[in-house]
């Protein structure tokens, strides 16, 4: 074997400072590193040599007997008064052995420690390049989108009718500025502070407790030093007024959708949307079902009796119903399309519904009562023989 200069090999000059020879074995372990060539033969013996000279160059005292000998073997020394002999005998062969070098995880002896902190160096985290790493690397984020948000919003019985724009305040998130969302920045491996490496966290569903696989390292327990902004969770948290337009018709539990107001998205993922769920008041006469309405409206005697028109209340203000002569109580009449207008459908609309109570004058004079006999006489009726009553 030819004598090697170990100096030549690194590109530096023999009074090379520690810091020179580091820097320039990196730019070329980088350029000929087995991962970034695979399959090269040449790059690999390349490679190889590269990692004999940096061996012996970046140790101190490897270096003091390559400098005197021309060489290194491991039984020179530069005390030792059989340097020369040795230099001689051993015919200026290196017995660096790279034959047991492995790039494979917990390779062989051989690969010296100095080996591993260069690969950390080089390729970043704790395990060094993906060929040399001990464990697994902890799981990349992907990008996802943003988790949806429901907020309750209360508004009275006339908002329902109408619809309603308003201005509500959501606290949101966005994705994070400073990782784009991927909650790390390729720092080193660390153990998950989320579950403090057990991989799982508590979670609340109602009054029970369960276990959950933790949604920062999908339960391996490690993952990269989280972002110091966004702690690791990737978005951001943020408070935002947003402009929400209620169509008229919604009912209690409707659920009206903001699109991209939700949870921001991660790694350039779309947000979440907002829906807000609202909850309608009662009103003070109407009633809803579905998208009709109903109102119960009293009427007096005569107007039962003899017919009228009258005046009847509807969501959008007053509005006029004849009542035929002969009327009951608890009949029903129909106002058409004074209902809810349809969410599916905003061209339809649902209809009003009005029930008539005859309802007694509540003052009776002599006079009044005087009537009543002498309509009684002539109008002599049982309203209860059907039921078989005197
Ligand atoms: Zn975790
Ligand atoms: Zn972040």
């Amino acid at each position: 074997m030819a004598k090697k200069d170990y100096y030549q090999i690194l590109g530096v000059k023999k009074d090379a400072k520690a810091d020179d020879i580091k820097k320039s074995y990196r730019k070329l372990a980088r350029k000929h590193h087995p991962d970034v060539n695979p399959n090269d033969k040449a790059a690999e013996d390349k490679f190889k040599e590269i990692q004999e000279a940096y061996d012996i160059l970046s140790d101190e005292k490897k270096r003091k007997v390559f400098d005197r000998f021309g060489y290194y073997a491991d039984n020179l020394d530069v005390n030792s008064p059989y340097g020369a002999g040795a230099s001689a005998t051993g015919g200026g062969a290196s017995n660096f052995d790279f034959s047991g070098f492995n790039f494979e995880p917990g390779g062989s002896g051989s690969s010296s420690s100095s080996f591993r902190d260069i690969f950390s160096d080089l390729f970043g985290g704790s395990g060094g390049g993906s060929r040399t790493a001990r464990e697994p690397e902890p799981p990349r984020a992907m990008p996802k989108k943003g988790k949806d948000i429901e907020i309750p919003l209360a508004l009275s019985f006339e908002e329902s009718v109408t619809g309603l724009t308003t201005n509500i305040t959501v606290n949101r998130s966005e994705q994070c500025s400073r990782c784009q969302g991927a909650g790390d920045t390729g720092g080193a491996i660390v153990t998950c502070p989320t579950c403090k490496g057990t991989g799982q966290v508590q979670r609340q569903g109602g009054r029970l407790q369960f276990a959950q696989t933790c949604p920062d390292c999908e339960g391996t327990g490690r993952r990269r030093e989280p972002c110091s902004v966004c702690h690791g969770k990737g978005v951001t948290p943020k408070t935002e007024q947003v402009k929400v337009r209620i169509p008229a018709g919604v009912d209690t539990g409707s659920r009206v959708r903001i699109p991209k107001k939700g949870g921001g998205g991660r790694l350039g993922a779309e947000p979440g949307d907002l829906f807000i769920i609202t909850n309608v008041g009662k009103h003070k006469f109407f009633t809803r079902k579905g998208d009709n309405i109903y109102v119960t409206v009293p009427i007096t005697v005569p107007e039962a009796a003899l017919g009228a028109k009258i005046e009847v209340p509807t969501v959008e203000g007053k509005a006029q119903l004849k009542i035929p002569a002969g009327t009951e109580s608890g009949q029903k009449f129909r106002l058409r399309e004074r209902g809810f207008p349809s969410l599916r459908n905003p061209s339809l609309r649902g209809d009003q519904f009005i029930e008539v109570q005859i309802a007694l004058p509540r003052v009776i004079s002599e006079e009044t009562k005087d009537i009543l006999r002498s309509f009684e006489k002539a109008n002599a009726e049982n309203p209860r023989r059907a039921m078989g009553l005197e």
